[in-house]
């Protein structure tokens, strides 16, 4: 076992009210192995009383530091790490410009392997220590993500994307022998979720890109696999950009609304997970509450491409469960507190009802605790638990340094309560207040 002496920021167990995190100025937080040999959260709290409770357990001391539990990001495309930056006027030109020719040099297997590496040495670099990711239409991207995520012990979820119409030729998924792209692609995610789902701290996820770029037959066998694999998760895009639902609308015009789309076809259920989720009405809203799936709000990249916004309100009052995401390389950013500050904005600006203040904490919590509960990674139903500090939850966790720049280290030194320091990190915060980040590891 081992201790870590410091200020220690988590959030209290759900409780149906608002998020409300916990701070501990002088805290220890002690780690050790479960049943399994994974390394979790034993005990946290004040210092005195935790270190009566482990007093043979050895301390490491970060004076002046928080812990904090390391970020989720519920949506990033690792192979747009080159994309991020690049000028365009809307979505589906940035696709055709910029995302499209990118990811076409993932069929090559060096090339995945050395932007897998680079990838999560960056997700690490900012804090994250769980991420849903996005690869390519080639099944090399899959492999070399996660096999560099397995060699760091990091909790990754991705799957090969699944696209056989209106996409470049070279990107759409191709046929073997006898099969069709389609067929073929079907086939390769039930093999590679054989090969990597619940190994170690890896997971698949089931990924039509998004319903205009599939067939009814692919969206049919998605969902099919969906079904049969119960703990997989989903991932695509909805309602991002009116031209893509106006497109997505001509092409399922049977569906009742383009997120009913996926439903439809068997692919909304728990651990789906949907990116945007901006341009919804009500009986979308209901759609995602009643069937469970959840949704990753990207505002950096809402911001970027122009999209629009999501609507807070109408989340909290049909009541769906969401967290934060980048969405690199649409959105600008891998750091979560620059995703936590333009989610803040959005907030402020971008809502049918202006004028609303997302909390701090709230903040907080939807990049951490809140972004894995909607990930199913909440320990629910004997679930892995991250995204938190808890005893039992994986232990997963950054340090933080307040006084990272300048201005950092005056405007923290001044914060007279818990959400006057979250807010000055997330106004001014950025990779270099992550001293570290610790992964859980198996013994
Ligand atoms: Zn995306």
């Amino acid at each position: 076992m081992q201790g870590y002496r410091a200020s220690l920021l988590w959030f209290a167990p759900p409780d149906g009210g608002a998020p409300r995190a916990l701070f501990e100025e002088d805290g220890l937080l002690v780690v050790g192995p479960d049943a399994q040999g994974r390394q979790v959260v034993q005990a946290i709290g004040a210092f005195g009383a935790v270190a009566a409770q482990y007093p043979q357990v050895p301390v490491q001391h970060f004076p002046g530091r928080i812990i904090a539990p390391g970020f989720v990001d519920m949506h990033i495309h690792y192979p747009q790490i080159d994309v991020i930056g690049s000028p365009a006027s809307g979505l589906l030109p940035w696709l055709e410009n910029y995302t499209f020719p990118e990811e076409n040099r993932f069929s090559e297997p060096t090339h995945s392997a050395q932007a897998a590496t680079f990838f999560i040495a960056e997700l690490l670099r900012n804090g994250v220590t769980t991420a849903l990711t996005f690869a390519t239409s080639h099944t090399e991207s899959v492999n070399a993500l996660l096999a560099e995520a397995q060699a760091r012990h990091m909790r990754m979820i991705t799957g090969l994307v699944l696209m056989d119409r209106h996409a470049p030729t070279y990107l759409l998924n191709q046929g073997q022998g006898s099969l069709s792209g389609t067929e073929q692609s079907l086939r390769d995610t039930e093999s590679l979720i054989q090969r990597w789902h619940g190994v170690d701290r890896l997971g698949y996820a089931i990924t039509p890109r998004f319903a205009p770029t599939s067939t009814d037959a692919q969206l049919g066998g998605a969902g099919e696999l969906a079904a049969r694999y119960p703990d997989v998760w989903i991932q695509s895009h909805v309602a991002e950009n009116k031209d893509e639902i106006a497109w997505a609308r001509d092409l399922f015009p049977g569906s009742r609304s383009y997120l009913a789309t996926y439903d439809d076809f068997g692919l909304m259920r728990q651990r789906a997970i949907y990116a945007h989720c901006i341009h919804f009405d009500d009986d979308d809203r209901a759609l995602m509450r009643d069937t469970g799936a959840a949704a990753a709000v990207s505002p950096t990249s809402n911001l970027f491409l122009g999209s629009g916004f999501f609507d807070y309100e109408g989340a909290d009052r049909v009541g769906y469960r969401y967290g934060l995401a980048s969405d690199v390389g649409g959105g600008t950013s891998f750091s979560p507190f620059h995703t936590m500050l333009a989610t803040y904005y959005v907030g402020r600006e971008g809502q049918t009802k202006p004028g609303l203040s997302l909390s701090p904490q709230h903040l907080w919590w939807q990049h951490t605790a809140g972004a894995a509960a909607a990930l199913g990674l909440a320990g629910e139903n004997g679930a892995p638990s991250v995204g938190n500090l808890l005893p039992g939850c994986e232990a997963d966790f950054i340090v933080l340094n307040p006084q990272a720049t300048p201005l950092l280290a005056r405007k923290t030194a001044r914060a007279n309560s818990l959400d006057e320091l979250l807010f000055s990190l997330i106004v001014l915060g950025d990779d270099r207040a992550v001293e570290q980040t610790v992964i859980s590891q198996a013994l």
